[in-house]
């Protein structure tokens, strides 16, 4: 049941953090309160966050683990299931950090590439993966930098094929629509990531929430460090949760995004169909720097990507200034 796992994690007993009812607690060495009860440890877990969470995706609070951003999640499932010289497997082009990370752990990191940076071959990969003899596949759907959104079916033959662990990280997935988190249930070698960094527009408390079975749960929090969520992101989640904020928001990015699609391509680009919160786009080299010298941020790539862009989407307003400073780069050019 628990075959991807390493050795050492099946042995070892989770940090136990006791939360109870007290008058007097001294039992954690922590100092004395002079700023608003931030002398306390966090709720270990994030119950509350948990509990809300849970309530929205159908689950039960055992079968969600809440993290220091995606990030931390991805690190935490290397660590649960990683051994020194393991193998990572995960497509490219896709995010960079999947390779820091494995290399971080003492993995090996190989990727598959995309066709035409859009299409997965899932026959290949699923054979690239069983030849390479991962342990781990990480797959960013939708995909960072390019939009793309691999099918329901196809993410799913993937995790009945293949002999190793799936991260599906879905940080994008609800500028899309075909999340996962109902099938971890049944499939225990499949969890599924979450941010608040993207959706919920609030990648400044790092917060972040993977789902499992909750055995495969009950198991990587072994390798979480206690307290891994502080106080104020605590609050700030659980806040945001009950706000209609980020459905306003994901439904101006939408509508934004299709139309800097239409803008773009009416200047001469050809940004790739997007799932997300940003356009991925050849253009000619340097178009970053020319753009940062007029104060407008937009991210270019190097290596195998150089030649490529991605443009998060932002308020009408900032995207209109990314417009302007495009034609004025044209123009310049031209
Ligand atoms: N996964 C993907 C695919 C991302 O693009 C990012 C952020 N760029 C992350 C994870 C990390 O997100 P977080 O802020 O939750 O750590």
């Amino acid at each position: 049941m628990y075959k991807y796992l390493r050795e050492e994690i099946k042995n070892l007993k989770a940090y136990d953090v006791k939360e109870r009812e007290y008058r007097v607690k001294l039992d954690a060495n922590e100092g004395i309160e002079w700023l608003e009860g931030l002398n306390r440890y966090p709720v270990d877990r994030s119950d509350r966050l948990r509990d809300l969470l849970a309530q929205r995706l159908g689950k039960d609070p055992d079968e969600l683990l809440v993290g220091n951003g995606s990030s931390e999640l991805i690190e935490l499932a290397m660590k649960a299931y990683l051994e020194a010289g393991e193998t990572v497997v995960s497509i490219s082009p896709t995010f960079s950090m999947y390779r820091i990370f494995t290399i971080i752990h003492k993995g090996r990191y190989v990727d598959y590439p995309l066709q035409d940076m859009e299409r997965l071959d899932v026959d290949g990969f699923i054979e690239f993966v069983e030849q390479s003899g991962a342990k781990l596949v990480i797959i960013s759907n939708p995909n960072n930098p390019t939009g793309t959104l691999f099918p329901r079916e196809d993410i799913m033959r993937i995790v009945k094929a293949v002999h190793a662990m799936v991260v599906l990280d879905e940080a994008y997935i609800e500028f899309s629509d075909l999340p996962l988190v109902d099938e971890t249930r049944d499939n225990l070698n499949l969890v599924v990531l979450r941010t608040f960094s993207k959706a919920m527009a609030l990648a400044g408390i790092r917060l972040g929430y993977m789902v499992g079975n909750r055995e495969i749960i009950d198991y990587i929090n072994r390798v979480r460090s206690p307290y891994n969520v502080n106080v104020l992101s605590q609050e700030l989640g659980t806040k945001a949760l009950t706000s209609d904020q980020s459905r306003a928001s994901i439904g101006m990015v939408r509508s934004e995004r299709e139309r800097m699609k239409r803008e773009l391509e009416k200047r001469g680009f050809k940004p790739f169909e997007s799932h997300t919160n940003f356009l991925f786009f050849p253009a000619k080299e340097g178009l970053d720097d020319a753009l940062a010298k007029r104060g407008i941020m937009i991210r270019g790539f190097g290596g195998e990507l150089e030649g490529y862009f991605r443009v998060t989407i932002g308020t009408p307003e900032e995207n209109d200034a990314v417009l302007e400073a495009i034609e004025e780069v044209q123009n310049e050019r031209s």
